[in-house]
This record gives structure tokens, C-alpha cells and sequence, in this order.
């Protein structure tokens, strides 16, 4: 089910970065200050997701985040609970840049997960 006016039914084709039967990952439009930040999307309009579609969109997003985050040390997948659009579900990865806008909130949100992009920076 497409949702004519919700912004995640209708990603921008050129922000998409990776697309199977089940969710998509994509470059949030609003980068926050970050070099990247990235987003997992539900492929179908709904406010929830089952457990086996949580997993999987962790599974990609982290695999994904791997090569789009490999300019930095880690980064982290926050809880939904506060995502901007919550009638569509989606998880949104982000770097941990101290000097971009919403830090703040990216330290009041709960994170799902922590991946680590490399133990040791090359020097
Ligand atoms: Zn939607």
C-alpha cells in the first residue's frame, strides 16, 4: 500500500541506495550537519513491523552502514520511537559527529544497536 502524502511511500529515487522485497535504505533528505545518515524503510506503509522484518532491517542496515559509515569509528541505529514520520516505520543509522545539530537528541535517544565501521583507524 502507497500513501499519496507520506514522504516514505515516496522516496526520491536518487537517495536510494538499496532496495529488496521487504525494506529499502536510503540517504535521509535532511542530513542533520552529518556527512552521512542513512534510514531503513518498511516497503509497506505501516506504523509496525514484525520481529523477522525488525531483524532483517537491522541485518541490512548494518551491512550497508559498513561501507557508508567507513569514515569513521562507528556508528549507531536509533529506536524508532522517535522517528519524524512514525506512521511509517523506519530505523535511522547516524554517525556520532559531536558537532552536528541534533547530537543532543541522537545521546536522549535510545540505540538500538552499535556497530563498530573499524576497531583501529588507519593512520
Ligand atoms: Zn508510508
Amino acid at each position: 500500500m502507497v500513501m499519496k502524502d507520506c514522504p516514505l511511500c515516496n522516496l526520491e529515487k536518487n537517495l536510494i541506495i538499496y532496495k529488496d522485497d521487504i525494506v529499502t535504505v536510503c540517504e535521509t533528505k535532511n542530513k542533520k550537519g552529518h556527512k552521512r545518515r542513512i534510514m531503513v524503510v518498511y516497503n509497506k506503509h505501516s506504523d509496525k513491523v514484525p520481529g523477522w522484518v525488525e531483524d532483517w532491517a537491522i541485518r541490512v542496515l548494518e551491512k550497508i552502514g559498513k561501507e557508508v559509515f567507513n569514515y569513521t569509528y562507528k556508528f549507531v541505529i536509533l529506536s524508532p520511537r522517535f522517528g519524524s514520520v512514525p506512521q511509517h516505520w523506519h530505523l535511522v543509522a547516524t554517525d556520532l559527529d559531536p558537532n552536528c545539530e541534533d547530537f543532543e537528541q541522537i545521546l536522549g535517544t535510545p540505540w538500538l544497536k552499535v556497530v563498530d565501521v573499524r576497531y583501529f583507524k588507519k593512520k
